[in-house]
């Protein structure tokens, strides 16, 4: 994916600066400072360079799940504070540890593994505590709450840590009038306060995610961690916050022909023509993460004009109906699959809505031959990079 081959017959081009221009939006909704959740490769954005990009946006730091992942922005010499949430028996905490690298636990086992790994380094770590306010995924359990702020506070007298923050994650932070997301605050509070009745004191709480940073500033707390948002998307869907797409996926048109009226396409013919028509096939398929599940209702658009899908969606290739006279479109040409709707692309929240799933799924979902280029110039002083980038539209 990393390739920067300007020619690639399938490109992910990515805008920096729309990245850093999105932290300044969620930053200005929501009224405190902005953490970039760049996990899974920044949602397929490159988390290097993504996390570059919101750093230079303005965000005060950086979130990952894993410590590996936190580990690969170090090495990539990003030195701001940084902050691993999903472990696993074999986490290296001491690696994290180590590299300076936030560590937030989700139960008792993994903070006495962190407090191990702190002697081991003979470093204290740096611990936030992920509650599980509600959402019944990780985070600690409300039956295991107690027994681990006793330990927190039993870890920073023995100073094995230094505690950080207390975070919690939303069950329906796209619903914003949800009642669930104020209770959830309140349990985030409450847990803080036992904290701090124990003498551990909190440098910050948060809570909110992309779609509660943008919709309830009144839970915000201290930051937010926004992900989907800096991505430009929006967290939830039909509602414009005023962000901008940094991904435009375009495939090259590989051929294009002339077919007869009542000729079947693409397996199973699930389409055929009506009338006699010219067809361009893309370089592009579910191979790549275009959903198979999109064949025939998806619309690639080639110089802001958009043409419709037609037959199933292949590993490798999709076919679009250009119309009896061909809309001058060119073999080599390319179009664009989902990207900025301001361009008249489609985006990846339209392929998201088609098929019944959200654009999250959609953007981590391309893959295989897709190359990833960059334009736009935030926390970038790549040049040689940027070359390739442009040229992709
Ligand atoms: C992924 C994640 C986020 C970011 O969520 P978005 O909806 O993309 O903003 C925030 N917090 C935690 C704990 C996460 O796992």
């Amino acid at each position: 994916m990393e390739a920067m081959t300007p020619a690639a017959a399938l490109t992910a081009t990515i805008d920096l600066d729309a990245i850093a221009g999105n932290v300044g939006v969620v930053r200005a909704a929501a009224g405190v400072p902005v953490m970039a959740v760049v996990k899974a490769d920044a949602y397929g954005h490159g988390a290097v360079q993504s996390a570059r990009a919101a750093l230079a946006g303005g965000a005060s730091e950086i979130g990952v799940a894993h410590v590996t992942e936190a580990l690969e922005l170090r090495a990539a010499g990003i030195d701001g504070t940084l902050t691993a949430w999903l472990h696993t028996p074999d986490t290296d905490f001491a690696g994290a540890i180590a590299a300076n690298i936030g560590i937030a636990i989700s139960s008792p086992r993994q903070l006495a593994a962190v407090v191990a790994a702190a002697r081991s380094v003979g470093q204290p770590a740096t611990v936030s505590a992920k509650v599980d306010t509600g959402l019944g995924r990780s985070g600690v359990a409300p039956e295991e709450w107690t027994q681990t702020a006793r330990d927190l506070a039993a870890a920073v007298a023995e100073g094995a840590i230094t505690f950080r923050a207390t975070m919690s994650h939303l069950a329906f932070g796209d619903e914003p009038e949800n009642p669930f997301n104020t209770l959830q605050a309140q349990r985030l509070d409450a847990a803080t306060a036992e904290l701090a009745s124990l003498g551990v004191t909190a440098e910050i709480t948060h809570l909110a995610n992309s779609a509660a940073a943008l919709t309830r500033p009144d839970l915000a707390r201290d930051m937010v961690r926004a992900g989907i948002a800096i991505y430009g998307c929006s967290p939830i869907p039909g509602r414009d916050f005023g962000l901008t797409p940094a991904m435009t996926l375009a495939a090259e048109v590989g051929l294009v022909k002339k077919i007869s009226a009542g000729q079947g396409v693409s397996y199973s013919h699930l389409w055929t023509a009506p009338e006699d028509t010219v067809i361009a096939i893309l370089t592009a398929g579910y191979a790549d993460g275009i959903p198979r599940l999109l064949s025939g209702a998806f619309a690639p658009s080639i110089a802001g004009r958009q043409y419709s899908s037609v037959g199933r969606v292949c590993m490798d290739q999709v076919v679009i109906n250009l119309g009896a006279d061909g809309g001058d479109v060119r073999e080599g040409d390319r179009a664009v699959l989902f990207g900025a709707p301001a361009t008249g692309a489609q985006s990846a929240a339209d392929w998201a809505s088609t098929i019944g799933t959200i654009d999250y799924e959609i953007l981590t979902a391309v893959r295989g031959r897709a190359q990833r280029a960059y334009v736009g110039t935030a926390g970038s002083n790549q040049v040689d990079n940027l070359a390739g980038g442009g040229q992709a539209q």
